[in-house]
């Protein structure tokens, strides 16, 4: 992309003088947003196309508008691949997921602290061996794309292999993902603890190995308060100083037998987020999960350190953690955005966490709209990441991940698609009936995959 760079008004001349080679062209319903619906009128928050067509250069998008007017401009020998009843949209963003829990999903009856300790604790041991660790890895890029998500913020295990095998398996797979070493040295098993040196050390080496390695970024990966001693949490402030370009990604006021315990063992700090603030790791790439029972002063520091919440609706039902107050987090406006948490959710299907999302806010007597629950799902995860201009819309320049949903994948969906009379209509049945069936397609930087 260095020849292509016109701004909007000209692409059209742009693609006119450009050479075909490494171009395509996607054509059918588009739909993307370009700015978050709390913050802005609902019409000005998406683009949409009845006829639209998605034009990439060299795994880009080059362009985007009706068809009927970029199709004239393009040279003869570019390919349009036609959609028809579908709806192409970025690729789905998964904001806080578990790789190495892909295979405990669905464990039944206890809540964070005892699942954690009876299911994930004994699940996570095997990551030990790299191989077994690949092999996962595989199963859940699998999983995702096969659900239409293409960029995940990614938990490892304790292990150090954990991450190196992650990272291989997504690095062949050409994708955007992010992900991060365990780091716990208290209240776990003896065998999946780290010491603050060496979690400092393998969490060094793997960022100079990979972080920013293709499309590939580290994350710095506290467990959660109570599994990181304070020179532990200390240790990983340090390190997001020496590297601010790595993430920071851990757990938040899940559950409240977990805040109360984050208090007994923090007795100085001023609440659960209070602790990671006195490590200093707050900041525009950390991202914390859950955050359901957060207080407004909370909301503020995270609004104020421009750091991010991933909402995931279906693991706190799962889990019986609660409700998330989204209208909190956009009163003190709080980026947010969208995250399965396998294996304490059930679905990888971004669709299906939309689904409980709507759900969990109506329980609080709110109402989710199917705008900003895609936008959650698209735009708003990048946002949360930081990538906003990179993925998550359609903007020219961005890396062309993106997927074709499939009205007619089931019966219901077809029957109840066919009596809708608005988009509005459309896209709430959309994101109400709609799971991993509905994901036609799945596009890598413009490659079907
Ligand atoms: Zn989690």
């Amino acid at each position: 992309m260095s020849n292509n760079t016109a701004n909007t008004s000209s692409t059209s001349e742009a693609i006119s003088k450009a050479t075909s080679t490494g171009r395509k062209a996607y054509r059918g319903e588009v739909l993307h947003f370009l700015a978050d619906p709390a913050k802005v009128s609902e019409e000005e928050s998406y683009q949409y196309f009845e006829d639209g067509l998605l034009v990439i250069n060299n795994g880009l998008v080059e362009a985007l508008g009706n068809a009927k007017d970029l199709l004239i401009t393009l040279p003869a020998d570019v390919i349009v691949t036609q959609y028809d009843n579908g709806l192409i949209m970025p690729g789905f963003i998964d904001t806080h997921v578990h790789y190495a829990q892909s295979e405990m999903v669905a464990s039944y009856g206890e809540q964070l602290l005892e699942w954690l300790e009876n299911y994930t604790f004994p699940e996570e041991k095997q990551f030990a061996d790299i191989e077994h660790g690949k092999r996962v890895a595989e199963f859940f890029l699998t999983q995702l794309l096969d659900a239409g998500t293409t960029t995940a913020l990614v938990f490892g295990t304790v292990h150090k292999e954990s991450v190196e095998a992650f990272f291989i398996v997504a690095q062949q797979k050409k994708l955007r993902m992010i992900c991060g070493k365990v780091l716990m040295n208290q209240n776990c098993p003896v065998d999946l603890s780290d010491t603050v040196e060496s979690g400092y050390a393998d969490s060094k080496a793997l960022i100079e190995k990979w972080h920013n390695t293709d499309r590939l970024q580290y994350a710095i990966t506290p467990r959660f308060a109570p599994t990181c001693s304070t020179d532990q949490l200390n240790k990983a402030g340090e390190l997001l100083k020496e590297y601010p370009s790595v993430y920071l990604h851990t757990h938040l006021s899940e559950n409240k037998d977990e805040i109360a315990w984050v208090s007994e063992l923090f007795p100085d700090s001023d609440g659960y987020l209070d602790v990671y603030d006195k490590s200093s790791l707050l900041g525009r790439r950390s991202v914390f999960a859950h955050g359901v029972h957060l207080h407004d002063h909370e909301c503020q520091r995270l609004s104020d350190t421009n750091s991010a919440i991933a909402f995931c609706p279906t693991s706190n039902l799962f889990l019986g953690s609660g409700c998330f107050n989204l209208k909190q987090a956009e009163e003190f406006d709080v980026n947010v955005g969208l995250g399965t948490d396998i294996g304490a959710g059930s679905s990888f299907s971004m669709l299906t966490t939309l689904n409980e999302g709507y759900k969990t806010q109506q329980l609080r007597g709110d109402k989710l709209s199917p705008y900003k629950s895609l936008y959650l799902a698209t735009l708003g995860g990048a946002v949360a990441l930081d990538l906003e201009g990179t993925i998550g819309n359609f903007v020219q320049g961005a890396e062309a991940d993106f997927i074709v949903l499939d009205y007619q994948a089931t019966p219901l969906m077809d029957v109840r698609i066919k009596r809708c009379n608005t988009l509005t209509e459309k896209l709430f049945v959309l994101s109400m009936l709609g799971d991993d069936r509905h994901v036609k397609a799945t596009h890598i930087m413009g490659e079907k995959v």
